[in-house]
């Protein structure tokens, strides 16, 4: 095997997308699968560290390899095979979801999970093992993946969750730490219509909003809760709460019943780069309050296309510009039901240390997958959207991660730029067991990321 060093290298600042840290490494485009071992190996002599990178929506640091070679996988984004009958297609890991929802769903495929962006690719849903509005019902995305192939230091391998558990589950979500996936095989949903029913309603407070989630476990397929973050008082967690199930060509009106999977075409705005902090204090009060009195008092149902139903944000490309140069984060966490109460702490916190979350998120969990590092667990979950660098938010979060892993819950790697490692072990008690699989199948250690260093999530030695 050749080591020269191959063409397409450059020198970048990586940054997850909320742009709130960057570091220097190089980047080498990923041509095809034998290009990739070619890189690992000319890593393993020259850096010593590399790390995959898909679209870079990954909030924090998990997509950042400092001093190191970045392998961009996108180029890697055919599907390969597709069978239209059984629904399962073996799909290239650099295949965003958005290109992938363009051939299946007009087959009458959907994915079986997806996450509130299109914007993914196979290998970084896989890395995180991403959740959607379905987690209560259908768990997380590698619970539909059949096979994939890793490319470590020491070769290919063919993993599948009867034949090798312990690498599958340690590469399903391990956020990239035991090699570069290159394709994945996932067996996708039925549907017959590109369109989703959606009913909407408010949620007059967390009790409320949390009420209502609960009994959508048992009646619906899709479930969320928006939540006005910065409403306080007897308004503390009111909410627009969003119910959803695949349309059936019955509830389609007539003139869409001729071609029911085929969906409205959909566009997206960009946002400029260089703007100023746009999403200020006022103008999420602002926008919360007429969101809310928006949505219908009573329970309103209609159809939608799946892309605003699934991605609404995407309709809006490089949104997270409008946070300026300083850039967001976002704090995402799960809490047992037995601590539902920790989700009013936290509201009241951030309140009490006068933050503005501009986007909140809340959505419950049915049980836990098998990998060590999956983030999902039964309970709570709560998304929440903070501008970077405010007065107190450091200190803040840091009390929150203690109540959070305090609660037997967790934060979210994928989303998570600044947690201590201090707490890494409590909320993930499985870590010990991910860390012997990783450093079997890269002995040398290469594949590390910012994430993995600042959280001594491997063994690392600069
Ligand atoms: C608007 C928005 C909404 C989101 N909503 C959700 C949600 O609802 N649920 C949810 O779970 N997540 C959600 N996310 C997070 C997102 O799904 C994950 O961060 C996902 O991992 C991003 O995929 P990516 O292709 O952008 O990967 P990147 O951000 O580039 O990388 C993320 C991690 O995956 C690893 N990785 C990437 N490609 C490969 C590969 N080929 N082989 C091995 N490792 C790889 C990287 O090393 C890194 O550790 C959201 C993100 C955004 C921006």
């Amino acid at each position: 095997m050749s080591l020269k060093p191959p063409p397409h290298r450059e020198r970048v600042l990586a940054s997850g997308f909320g742009r709130a840290s960057a570091s220097a490494a190089t980047t080498a485009a990923v041509s095809s699968p034998d290009h990739l071992d070619e890189l690992i190996a000319l890593a393993a002599t020259t850096s010593g560290r590399a790390l995959a990178r898909g679209l870079g929506r990954a909030y924090g640091d998990a997509a950042q390899c400092a001093g190191g070679l970045l392998l961009d996988c996108r180029p890697l984004d055919q599907i390969l095979e597709m069978d239209p009958a059984r629904g399962v297609v073996r799909v290239q890991a650099g295949c965003s979801l958005r290109a992938l929802l363009r051939e299946i769903v007009p087959a009458g495929w959907f994915l079986p999970v997806t996450p509130g962006t299109a914007e993914v690719t196979i290998g970084g849903a896989i890395a995180a093992d991403v959740h959607g509005k379905n987690h209560h019902r259908d768990g997380t995305f590698s619970a539909f993946v059949d096979a994939l192939v890793l490319h470590t230091p020491t070769g290919r391998r063919n993993l599948t969750a009867t034949d090798s558990p312990e690498q599958f589950f340690a590469t399903v979500a391990g956020m990239g730490l035991t090699g570069v996936i290159s394709q994945a095989t996932v067996r996708l949903a039925p549907i017959t219509t590109s369109k989703m029913v959606v009913e909407t309603r408010r949620g007059a407070d967390l009790e409320a909003t949390m009420e209502m989630l609960e009994r959508a476990d048992a009646s619906h397929h899709y479930s969320v809760a928006w939540v006005d973050g910065v409403a306080r008082g007897r308004s503390l967690g009111r909410s627009v709460i969003t119910l959803g199930e695949h349309a059936g060509v019955e509830d389609l009106a007539p003139p869409q019943r001729t071609r029911p999977l085929v969906p409205a075409r959909s566009r997206s705005l960009p946002v400029p780069p260089l703007l100023p902090r746009l999403i200020t204090a006022p103008l999420i009060s602002a926008f919360n309050e007429a969101y809310f009195r928006r949505a219908p008092r009573r329970a309103k149902r209609e159809v939608l296309d799946y892309p605003p139903y699934f991605y609404p944000l995407d309709a809006l490309s490089d949104w997270n510009r409008l946070y300026g140069r300083r850039g967001f984060l976002q704090y995402q966490y799960v809490v047992p039901d037995e601590r539902a109460d920790v989700v009013r702490l936290v509201f009241e916190r951030l309140i009490a240390a006068g933050q503005h979350p501009s986007l909140v998120v809340l959505k419950r969990f049915g049980p836990a997958g098998a990998a060590p590092l999956s983030f999902p667990r039964p309970g709570w979950t709560v998304a929440i959207d903070l501008a970077a660098g405010t007065e107190n938010l450091a200190e803040t979060l840091d009390r929150l991660d203690e109540l959070v892993a305090a609660a037997n819950g967790r934060v979210y790697f994928a989303k998570d730029g600044r947690l201590r490692p201090e707490l890494v072990a409590a909320m993930y008690p499985e870590l010990g067991r991910w860390q012997t699989t990783r450093n079997e199948l890269d002995p040398e250690g290469l594949f590390v990321s910012d994430l993995a260093r600042r959280l001594k999530l491997v063994a690392w030695e600069p």
